[in-house]
């Protein structure tokens, strides 16, 4: 067997947040030529005409280059923010008083708004109120109706609508705010593969977006808050995919914490077969510098050790002056671990028991049989994306060619650890066997995974088009 993986057939997914610093077609070209697999927008910033403006170029480089991207709609959710300063930023010293108002005007060195009447009448003198991802901190020194004073403890800059966390005070608040569900309703008739939902605290928010999407999008749960990771079973069972949101976890658990939730989520996850993104901070340094730390570089390392479908870049690549370079060095670090033969056994070490039924049967197969074959790919015929979920939960040492109808679901797929995909058409027949092999060995050949002699082994359901019929498993030789 090959142990050669170029980059070109790296497994763990890119994950790039569009923003001011790339939403210039000519950049989200580039952007996608350095391997980015999954768009985010953002709808914590920007107006819908500016992620209109960015879903259209995305689809319009994503058929230039003949690749699959899928869009994450990232809804805000609850997010506690400050609102905006007169000069976009003011320094906060620490020792200097501080209120937190409902004033509509801009905010200066001495006050700004907080719209969140909320939290004013639900803080007490002694509260912390943490800022930009916890990188300031006040304390709450008096309280009125309609505002909060407080004592900056740990200052710093201020940017504008930068989050608020208040880990001492609980609130009473839904997981989806007005402007989520006109956001999602806004994404939705764009048409996006997934619905990143922020600050889920219960399985019931998820089956509430759910009941919104109706199938429309997967829901990719956020996890961010310590009170989803007491409920992250059944959180997860309910979820399409989900995400480490290290930035609010981060902030809301003790930092120490966070690197086991990691690694708890990630566990989880792969045993169910759902997509996983590690999230934020993972380059931060390369918002201003052409490089990364070294210690950024092990962090992003140890997803990919951890098993993790995909890494994300938010500000890097969405605010950043460096977003060409950071999307690239994230790509040579993942091809880099990905060629370490350590990394193989641990992918092979980890691999979760199949499930007690047909297709998961199926999919542990062919990861067996490709492995024993050395074969060059598993191509996986997947109507739903189900049957490619479950053979990349297998983590197998070949790549996965997921062949799918719809377009759509060959988005959904370049999530997915592993998953090459490849939108078929509804007008391709694929009813017998052989109209399978023949579908499967264009396809492998035509992405340059496979050659003239080389096997590939095949799992679909016949007839195709029903689905979780997945119960054939087929090996051939390209001719
Ligand atoms: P955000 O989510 O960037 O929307 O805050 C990710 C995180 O919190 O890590
Ligand atoms: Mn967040």
């Amino acid at each position: 067997m090959t142990p050669t993986i170029t980059s070109r057939l790296r497994r763990t997914k890119i994950v790039s947040t569009l923003g001011p610093a790339s939403s210039d077609i000519a950049v989200i070209r580039k952007l996608a030529l350095a391997g980015v697999d999954v768009f985010r927008l953002n709808f914590s910033h920007g107006a819908h005409a500016d992620h209109a403006a960015r879903h259209e170029a995305i689809r319009a480089v994503e058929s230039e280059i003949g690749r699959p991207i899928a869009i994450l709609a990232d809804v805000q959710g609850p997010k506690l923010r400050v609102g905006v300063f007169a000069d976009g930023k003011v320094e906060l010293r620490p020792g200097a008083k501080f209120r937190l108002d409902l004033n509509d005007a801009p905010g200066t060195v001495d006050r700004v708004r907080l719209p969140h009447p909320e939290i004013i009448s639900a803080a007490r003198v002694g509260s912390n109120l943490l800022l930009d991802d916890g990188k300031l901190r006040l304390v709450v020194v008096a309280t009125g109706p309609d505002y909060l004073e407080t004592e900056v403890v740990v200052g710093g800059w201020l940017s504008e609508r930068k989050g608020v966390n208040v880990p001492d005070i609980v609130l009473p608040i839904p997981a989806l705010t007005e402007k989520d569900r006109r956001d999602l309703d806004f994404a939705l008739e764009l048409g996006v593969e997934y619905i990143g939902l922020s600050f889920v605290q219960r399985p019931e928010d998820v089956e509430e977006a759910k009941a919104i999407a109706r199938g429309r999008a997967w829901i990719m749960t956020k996890l961010e808050k310590p009170q989803a990771m007491d409920n992250l079973e059944a959180i997860l069972e309910l979820s399409d995919a989900v995400m480490v949101a290290r930035g609010d976890l981060g902030v809301e658990l003790p930092p120490e914490l966070v690197p086991l939730a990691q690694k708890r989520i990630i566990r989880l996850a792969r045993q169910l077969g759902k997509p996983v993104i590690v999230a934020t901070q993972m380059l931060e340094s390369m918002i201003t510098a052409p490089t990364p730390t070294r210690a950024e570089a092990s962090d992003v390392a140890t997803a990919v050790f951890d098993g993790a479908d995909a890494v994300m870049l938010s500000a890097e690549t969405a605010a950043g002056q460096y977003p060409l370079e950071a999307v690239g060095i994230m790509a040579r670090i993942i091809s880099t671990v990905e060629q370490d033969a350590g990394w193989q056994s641990q992918m092979q070490a980890s691999r979760p028991r199949a499930e007690a039924y047909v297709a998961d049967a199926i999919a542990a197969a062919a990861t067996s049989v490709a492995d024993a074959l050395g074969a060059r790919a598993i191509a996986a015929f997947t109507l739903s994306g189900t049957t490619a979920l479950r053979i990349a939960r297998e983590r197998p040492a070949c790549p996965i060619v997921g062949l799918a109808p719809e377009d759509e679901v060959a988005r959904r797929l370049s999530v997915v650890w592993g998953v090459r995909a490849q939108s078929l058409g509804q007008e391709t027949p694929v009813h017998t066997i052989e109209d399978v092999v023949g579908q499967a060995s264009e396809a492998a050949v035509s992405d340059g995974l496979a050659r003239t002699g080389d096997q590939i082994v095949i799992a679909a359901g016949l007839p195709f088009g029903v689905p979780g019929s997945t119960n054939t498993l087929r090996v051939f030789t390209v001719t």
